[in-house]
């Protein structure tokens, strides 16, 4: 019996975790065993313990094969001490459950080429994957701080660092990862200039000799920024560390052109994982039934292939959300002008009815 927590947690949260397992439902109605648990996180949960992850919930977590996260966060919780506010729920959750690799997806379904801000022969077709470490570098690397010189002058600093182990695990997250895949990794460093990136490329390619059957290659991150919008379809896996995986997951996310397609996985060492859309709670769209429940089915999709090892089954809710967009089906924010458009409730039933007609 596969065991689900879910985490709806606040704003449209709620709205598309309710689709994403009409999905599951489909499944399950086909003999699939699985068991569900819904726990509060966020700001769900500090009104209701006063605690945006209280012990039970990351009690259900840790005994659970995957979390179904959905978006947490709102105006309303701003105003609370740092430690109550619903973010800190989630880094404490990330950080409890060890989950540092992070994989995002940029995928463009070709009837949303038209969404990006790219043209549409750059962007039609792309399927990237980043793995980006999550939980080192100089994110988190000591000392750092603001301190101020003999003659008065401030000085802002911080460690870049990584340690072998953490570089090694990372990798081989990436590595397999690309097994799932196109069998080609792409790790981007700065190791010109960086030393802690020059470990980062000598460690990944001992690590590479270990996945013979994965094209390993090497590019230095300005590049990597520059060839994401020159031909990002020449990638298939990018693993990077902490910091350049910030700043070229959004890069790429932007070439998709729309936020409420786009899942996210963190995994930890034994391929537990966390699964959520990128985006936030949308407390501007929250009640109105017009949220884009895709990125949570989709989430869903990978948490199939990356903690439970169905690929089989993530591929086909994949290709019942293809299948959905082929059929005309748009929430508002991917519909171009003049196409009809249906509320979040009736994308996650297509989905689902797609998903029914589609088993083989
Ligand atoms: P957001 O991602 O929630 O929304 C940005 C814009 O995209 C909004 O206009 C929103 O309506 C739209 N949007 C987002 N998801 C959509 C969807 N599925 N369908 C249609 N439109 C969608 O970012 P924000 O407005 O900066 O943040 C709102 C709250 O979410 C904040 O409290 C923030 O802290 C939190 N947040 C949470 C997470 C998370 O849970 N992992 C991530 C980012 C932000």
């Amino acid at each position: 019996m596969i065991r689900l927590a879910i985490l709806a947690g606040d704003g449209i949260g709620p709205e598309i975790i309710a689709e994403a397992l009409k999905v599951l439902d489909v499944l399950r109605g086909e003999g699939l065993q699985v068991s569900t648990e819904a726990a509060a996180v966020g700001g769900a949960a500090v009104d209701l313990h006063g605690d945006p992850l209280p012990d039970a919930t990351l009690e259900l977590c840790r005994r659970s094969d995957a979390i179904l996260f959905g978006a947490i966060g709102g105006p309303q919780y701003d105003v609370l001490p740092r430690e109550q506010r619903p973010e800190r729920g989630l880094l404490r959750l990330r950080k409890a459950l060890d989950l540092f690799a992070n994989l995002r997806p940029a995928r463009v379904f070709p009837q949303l080429a038209a969404a990006s801000t790219l043209k549409p022969e750059v962007v039609a077709g792309l399927d990237i994957l980043i793995m980006r470490e999550l939980t080192g570098d100089i994110y988190f690397g000591e000392p750092r701080g603001i301190r101020i010189e003999a003659n008065g002058e401030r000085v802002g600093f911080n460690t870049m660092i990584y340690s072998e182990s953490e570089i090694r695990r990372a990798a081989h997250a990436g590595f397999q990862a690309a097994r799932r895949r196109h069998h080609r990794l792409c790790s981007v460093d700065k190791m010109n200039v960086l030393e802690s990136t020059q470990l980062w490329r000598d460690v990944v390619t001992e690590v590479g000799r270990e996945y013979p059957d994965v094209e390993l290659s090497h590019m230095l991150v300005d590049n990597a920024a520059m060839q994401l919008v020159r031909n990002p379809r020449q990638f298939d896996v990018i693993l990077t560390g902490n910091i350049f995986g910030d700043i070229l997951s959004d890069e790429a996310s932007m070439l998709t052109g729309s936020i409420g397609m786009l899942p996210s996985a963190s995994l930890n060492a034994t391929g537990q994982g966390m699964y959520e859309p990128i985006h936030g709670s949308a407390p501007d769209i929250a009640g109105r039934g017009i949220a884009n429940p895709l990125a949570q089915i989709l989430s869903l999709a990978m948490l199939f292939r990356h903690s439970l090892d169905r690929s089989d089954l993530a591929e086909r809710i994949e290709t019942a959300v293809e299948a959905t967009l082929e059929a005309g089906c748009r929430t508002a924010d991917i519909a171009q002008a003049g196409e009809k458009v249906i509320s979040t409730t009736q994308m996650g039933d297509a989905v689902a009815s797609a998903l029914a007609r589609g088993r083989t």
